[in-house]
């Protein structure tokens, strides 16, 4: 079986360790196997990355406009055989995965754009005859740390930016679904990228997430996963002097009142709660819903989740895909049953079979429950969702709110009032309205609030804020 390589200086770099990438949906299916990189590999990226950077950041903002362009058509050309890759390795359904190829091509060619645009401002002095100019400068080598649940989508929404920005970069993406990255690497050194601008380690968090931190030369961390993985890399990221960005968990509400369009609401709970098998950190995981329509609401859910087709992603058919991985399937059974404990009532959350073999879960919804269960507390990261029945708009809100998270939340009502209360006054960074809480749009920022994200945003052109460094000039022309 080929053994897909490290991407290091431009060049393709094997290894003795390799991981073998199985299809959820099939375990007789190996997507392939794909080199793991060691500490040495990865400091070789990093001096890659740091001798490529005074050439990329001094490059003109045409050339890297037409790199960037260049590597969003080429993903959209390619978008059919990495939606497959992605479908196979990661488990969302065929028609998701091709679509999240899509907006990270999309992506890319955004951050084209903004590599025409990035802003400086000439501001008067206080002293006569001294100019001031504030600039944006590139930081210079920045580690990329991503997790399983969009293998593309959320690597493209850090690379794009970077290298718009002039930043080089050592990406390190998570070792149970390399495949779709490995992918995109090839695209852009296709694309005519120069030799060390980006490099591509695969490899364990805990050694090559760990050399990233270690190093010296690199001047930033943009991380997204777990908060426990992600509170210990900014603490490591400030002992060495890095600038960090972190995207982690949520617990998200999506509160229903009594005014709401029932069938906008029961769409918004299952697109959020239990589409991409739920694994997604702006899944709806709780369901806030006032007394006045919850049993409506929750007959309709149970009736519509009844129709939900949990199967191959590969399988036109299939609505919901497999869990990614036997360790995620098991802390999804562990919550359901601790669910159970709690006193919850349960409908659904049965491990299912099928043609092949794969972590098939029936989607759960967890009814009579309150906010203080740990079901409601910690974010189980699986297509589970629990009902909390609540009096009115007001306690609705203060139940939202009673989370250590803040990612995302949304609200389903007909009443204006409601919405603009809830827009202002919820502990989210990215706030919905008749919409399931989870889906987002490049062109403007993406990030959480509280426990959920920590430095500048990402996504949009408020993604400046993160690759790059103000620079304030002052100056007596001559
Ligand atoms: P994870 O924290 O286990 O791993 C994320 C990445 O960190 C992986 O690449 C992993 O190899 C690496 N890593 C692990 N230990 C490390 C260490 N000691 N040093 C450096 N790197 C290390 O997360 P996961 O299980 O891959 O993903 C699921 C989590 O990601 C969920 O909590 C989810 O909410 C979160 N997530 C958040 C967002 C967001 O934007 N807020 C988006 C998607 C996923």
């Amino acid at each position: 079986m080929e053994q897909h390589r490290n991407y290091i200086a431009g060049e393709w770099v094997g290894s003795d360790e390799v991981v073998v990438n199985r299809n959820p949906s099939d375990l007789d299916d190996v997507v392939g196997e794909y080199c793991l990189a060691d500490t040495v590999q990865t400091n070789q990226a990093i001096d890659a990355a740091a001798e490529a950077f005074p050439a990329w950041a001094a490059s003109t903002p045409q050339f890297r406009f037409e790199v960037l362009d260049r590597i969003g058509g080429a993903l959209l050309a390619a978008r059919d055989h990495l939606g497959r890759t992605l479908a196979r390795e990661q488990g969302k359904t065929l028609a998701a995965a091709t679509f999240e190829v899509e907006r990270a091509a999309y992506t890319f060619k955004f951050f084209a754009g903004e590599t025409l645009r990035i802003p400086g401002e000439r501001i008067n002095s206080l002293r006569p005859g001294v100019e001031i100019e504030v600039t944006r400068e590139p930081l210079g080598v920045v580690g990329l740390i991503t997790p399983w649940n969009f293998p593309i989508g959320i690597p493209v929404w850090k690379l794009a930016p970077a290298l718009a920005y002039g930043n080089c970069v050592v990406f390190k993406p998570p070792e149970l679904v390399p495949g779709t990255s490995w992918e995109m690497a090839k695209i852009i050194h296709e694309a005519g990228l120069p030799a060390g601008v980006f490099n591509l380690v695969m490899g364990k968090g805990r050694v090559v997430g760990e050399a990233l931190l270690a190093s010296l030369q690199v001047n930033g961390i943009s991380f997204t996963g777990s908060q426990g993985v992600g509170r210990r890399i900014a603490a490591q990221a400030l002992a060495t002097g890095k600038k960090v960005q972190l995207e982690m968990g949520g617990k998200n509400p999506l509160v229903v009142l009594d005014d709401a369009d029932l069938d906008v609401a029961v769409e918004a709970a299952v697109d959020g709660a239990f589409f991409f098998t739920g694994q997604r950190c702006t899944a709806s995981s709780r369901l806030i819903v006032t007394d006045g329509i919850h049993d409506r609401f929750v007959d309709a859910l149970k009736t519509r989740m009844a129709q939900l087709r949990v199967g191959h992603a590969l399988d036109p058919d299939t609505m919901i895909g497999p869990v990614v991985s036997e360790e995620q399937l098991q802390q999804d059974l562990s919550y359901i049953e601790l669910g159970r404990e709690e006193g919850a009532e349960l409908t659904g959350g049965e491990q299912l079979q099928r043609e092949t073999r794969g972590y098939f879960l029936a989607p759960a919804l967890f009814t009579g429950t309150h906010n203080d269960m740990r079901i409601n507390r910690e974010e189980i990261f699986g297509p589970v969702a629990s009902v909390i029945r609540v009096r009115d708009f007001d306690e609705a809100l203060a139940v939202a709110n009673a989370t250590e998270f803040g990612l995302a939340s949304s609200i389903c009502t007909t009443s204006q009032k409601y919405a603009s209360h809830f827009k202002r006054h919820s502990q989210a960074g990215l706030v919905m309205v008749n919409l399931p809480t989870a889906g987002f749009e490049y062109h403007v920022p993406f990030g959480g609030s509280k426990g959920s994200s920590y430095g500048p945003r990402e996504q949009g052109r408020y993604a400046q804020e993160f690759y790059t460094t103000v620079k304030t000039a002052y100056g007596r022309p001559l």
